[in-house]
Order: structure tokens, then C-alpha cells, then sequence
């Protein structure tokens, strides 16, 4: 094949841009004239410097937009135009500039303190650009051999970095893939074990499958187990308490099981969280792993936030047990340094997320390359056909920062500077580690969930931090007239 250097050849002139007679295919027909390489390098110039320019005003802007619903839909056109005028594009980013931007809640922004952060880097957005230039759809090894395995070397690093146990790694027979969100990981990981159950007990028994997860868990679960079939009332929410730092209780969820194992019902399977979205609450993966395993139930852990911490080798323990789960799933696009999208899922047997969710080999996704090896189809491990090639974004991210980089990142978050407040709520752990630093004593290895009875535990002080914290950017936003300094 022709390295890009020489496909990308200025002999191409996007004849199907200007309207002039196509190039005659002689030279190089192999080389596709969708991409002129002048136009495109050229708009690439112009959507880098805009990038480049919108991060260093950022500050300028308001983080949230002093608007109106219908606010742009008034001001746009209500059909697309049916020839591009002149420079299109030029006028195009004028209009993102112009009528978009001012619209925007600036998620980059240090000033941006809602949800979790979708953190971003140079090196996480260059990825999501050659990605979207290169362009290939690795739904089976042979559709893009390359991409499949580099996915498949992605999702090992990744979890090493994570010191996650070697049973859901490829190295050790369990593996993983990258996806959109949690959300789709926590489905794929609940149609698994729901299509292994019922192979068990009978599919008709679809209505006896109960689910389980804490008052604190995200809904994301909720939605999964409707999609997933689960009635609406066989979804057991856990009550959790202040002083448990609202992580779930194994005592509770195995009462819970007993009761609708008594009731005849089947327990199927157990959320559980490592950083909850409210107050970032850890719950005990080993004790909850025993109480599940004595039902048969599958155990999934969403730490779509705060795994990313797991880099730190310090943080290792709020996981401790995480042998015995059955998958795990983290977003890279959170805390990672992975621009949007990337979440990761790592399953224990491949097998099970494939019986449920891979499809009859139709003719045309045959390939005789593939043909009698043990090769890794994409398209079986989740819901869609079309995949993004997100490993080349995750695997440039972890290669231009290296593990060491991304734990001094972590680091820096946890020395509780304004980054701490745009992090969001930390970890419990993490917070712990804000009062210790507080106190000026050396950052040790804390416990998971600190706060004895009736003490302010590491979540009271870091609201209060957070509170000065924001008191301090009011009152510089008042000492500078009301405009924020970056
Ligand atoms: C953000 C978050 C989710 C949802 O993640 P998506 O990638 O948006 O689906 C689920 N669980 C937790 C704990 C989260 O923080």
C-alpha cells in the first residue's frame, strides 16, 4: 500500500470539490481523490489555530451562556444550503466563532465546577484527528487487523496502569474493548449475564431475574436493566447511610438477595461503585463479591470516574477484592486525559459478552485471512456494527504521557488547588488525602472511607474547601470588574 506521504500526492485535485473533470486515474489509482491534500491542509491549519485560540481565550467567555432556549435555532436558517458559498468553510468557523461559541458552556474552562470533568489534551485531541482522517470501522479483526490489535494491546496497558487483577486482561484469559460510555458498558455487561442466567434457568423465567445496586448508583444502571428486560420493580436500590459513607452495605444487599431468593425470584446481578456521582463513595468490591457469589450473581464495577485514580498505585486498596468481579468499566474521557469518547470495559470470560451479544457470521464480514484463527471481532463484545478506532487515541495518550505521567496528573488534582474544585467531588480516599495535606502532614495511603460517627468526614471538608474555594474566584471576578482572569 502507499504510505500517506504518496497517496495524499499533490497529482490529486479535488476534482469532485471544484467541479472540473476528474484527474484521469493513471498514475496512482489506488489513491482516493476525496481528500485534496492542499484544500485539507489548509482547513487543518485554519481548525488548528482555531482550537489553539479558543483554548488561550477561554477564560473570556462566561462558562455558562446568558441564553435562551431557541436562542440559535432563531438566527440559523432553517435548511441546509443547497451549494456551499464561496469559502465556505472560512465563513463556517466564523459562524462557530460568531453565533456558536457564545452559546456554549465551556467545558474546558478552569472555571467549569459542574458534573465530572471531561478532561482533554493535546495529544487526546490529535488522536480524535487521526482518527476521524484515517477513518476505519474495525467491527471484525479483518475489517482492520490493525486496529483490532492495537485495541487489544490498549485495553492490557490500560489495565495494568489501572492495577487491575490479570483475570480481565487478555493476558491472563478474560480481555476488553473500548467504548463510548458507561452507559453501553454497563449494558453489554448486564445482557451477558443475563443470557448466561437464563441459559441456567430457562429463558421464560425473564421475569424473575432480580437486579441489584445502591440508592447512590448511577442511573445509568436503571436504564440498562429496563433495556435489558428487567421489570421495573426487580430493580433493588439499596438504602445507604451518612455514616457509612454511603457506600453499599454488604449486610443490607445480602438481606436483600435472601428475601427475593425466599420469594422465589433469581438474583442476577450487583452494580456496585467506585466513585459514586453524588459524593464520589466507594463501595467494598471483596465483601460485596462474597455476598454476590453466594447467589451466583455477576458483579459489575462502574468506576466510570474515579478509576482513573487507580493509577496511582496508592489507591490501589478502595479496589481490593476487584478479583472476584466479574467485569469493570472506567471512561479514559473523564480524568484521563482521553478527549471524548472513551470508556473501557474489561470482562473476566469473553465468551459469555459474546454468546449474548455476537451475531451469526454473515457472508459478507467473512474473510479468509481470519478464516480458522481465534481472532477478536469487535462487533461481538457490544451493540453496534460501526466502532471508532478510539484505540489509537487511548494508546497515543498512555504512550506521550506514560503511566508515570498520568499518576503525577492524578497527583496534582489531589494537591487541592483549583483543579481539585474543577475535578469535581474527589474520591473519598482522595479527599482524605486533601485533609491530610491540609494539615500539613505527608500524604500517606489513607483509608477508603474515613468519617467516625458524628465527625465531619473528608466529604464535609471538601465542601468546605470547595466553598472557599469559590469564594476566592468571586472575589477575584469582583476585583477584575466581573471578568474573569485567566
Ligand atoms: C459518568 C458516570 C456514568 C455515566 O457515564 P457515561 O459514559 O456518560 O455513560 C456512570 N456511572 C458513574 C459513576 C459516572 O460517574
Amino acid at each position: 500500500m502507499a504510505p500517506p506521504s504518496q497517496c495524499f500526492d499533490a497529482t490529486m485535485h479535488g476534482a469532485a470539490h471544484n467541479g472540473a473533470a476528474p484527474a484521469v486515474a493513471d498514475a496512482k489509482p489506488q489513491c482516493p481523490t476525496v481528500l485534496d491534500a492542499d484544500v485539507f491542509r489548509r482547513q487543518g491549519h485554519q481548525v488548528i489555530d482555531f482550537i489553539a485560540e479558543y483554548y488561550g481565550g477561554m477564560g473570556d467567555h462566561p462558562v455558562h451562556p446568558s441564553v435562551t432556549p431557541g436562542f440559535l435555532r432563531n438566527v440559523l436558517p432553517a435548511e441546509a444550503p443547497s451549494r456551499p458559498e464561496p469559502d465556505a468553510f472560512g465563513s463556517a468557523l466564523r459562524d462557530v466563532r460568531d453565533l456558536i461559541l457564545p452559546g456554549m458552556t465551556h467545558w474546558q474552562s478552569p472555571r467549569h465546577f459542574a458534573h465530572f470533568p471531561a478532561s482533554s489534551s493535546t495529544v487526546g485531541a490529535l488522536g480524535e484527528a487521526l482518527i476521524a482522517g484515517i477513518n476505519v470501522v474495525p467491527f471484525t479483526w479483518a475489517a482492520s487487523p490493525a486496529a483490532t490489535e492495537l485495541e487489544m494491546v490498549v485495553v492490557d496497558w490500560l489495565g495494568k496502569a489501572l492495577h487491575l487483577p490479570e483475570s480481565l486482561l487478555f493476558a491472563g484469559g478474560g480481555g476488553g474493548t473500548l467504548l463510548g460510555t458507561s452507559c453501553e458498558a454497563i449494558l453489554c455487561a448486564l445482557v451477558a449475564a443475563r443470557d448466561k442466567k437464563l441459559a441456567e434457568i430457562g429463558e421464560r423465567r425473564i421475569g424473575d431475574l432480580v437486579v441489584y445496586c445502591s440508592d447512590q448508583t448511577h442511573f445509568a444502571f436503571r436504564k440498562a436493566a429496563r433495556i435489558a428486560g428487567i421489570l421495573r420493580d426487580h430493580c433493588r436500590a439499596i438504602h445507604t447511610c451518612r455514616e457509612d459513607m454511603f457506600a453499599l452495605s454488604p449486610t443490607e444487599l445480602q438481606a436483600a438477595m435472601q428475601a427475593d431468593v425466599d420469594a422465589g425470584l433469581v438474583p442476577l446481578f450487583l452494580c456496585a461503585t467506585v466513585g459514586t456521582t453524588q459524593t464520589t463513595a466507594v463501595d467494598p468490591i471483596g465483601k460485596l463479591c462474597t455476598v454476590a457469589a453466594s447467589h451466583g450473581v455477576w458483579v459489575h464495577v462502574d468506576a466510570a470516574y474515579a478509576g482513573s485514580a487507580l493509577v496511582c498505585p496508592e489507591f490501589r486498596h478502595v479496589i481490593d477484592g476487584v478479583e472476584a468481579v466479574d467485569s469493570f468499566s472506567m471512561n479514559a474521557h473523564k480524568w484521563l486525559l482521553a478527549n471524548n469518547d472513551c470508556c473501557a470495559m474489561w470482562v473476566k470470560r469473553p465468551s459469555e459478552l459474546i454468546a449474548a451479544l455476537g451475531t451469526e457470521q454473515e457472508y459478507i464480514l467473512k474473510d479468509a485471512a481470519s478464516e480458522g484463527h481465534d481472532v477478536v471481532d469487535y462487533k461481538d463484545w457490544t451493540m453496534t456494527l460501526t466502532r471508532r478506532f478510539r484505540a489509537l487515541k487511548m494508546w497515543l495518550v498512555l504512550r506521550c504521557y506514560g503511566v508515570r505521567g498520568h499518576g503525577a496528573r492524578r497527583r496534582e488534582v489531589r494537591g487541592g488547588d483549583g483543579q481539585a474544585v474543577r475535578a469535581g467531588v474527589l474520591p473519598a480516599p482522595v479527599a482524605g488525602e486533601v485533609r491530610r495535606r491540609e494539615d500539613g502532614q505527608r500524604a500517606q495511603p489513607g483509608p477508603a472511607r474515613g468519617g467516625e460517627r458524628g465527625r465531619p468526614g473528608p466529604i464535609h471538608e471538601l465542601r468546605e474547601r470547595r466553598r472557599r474555594l469559590h469564594a476566592q474566584v468571586r472575589r477575584r471576578e469582583h476585583a477584575h470588574g466581573g471578568v474573569p482572569r485567566r
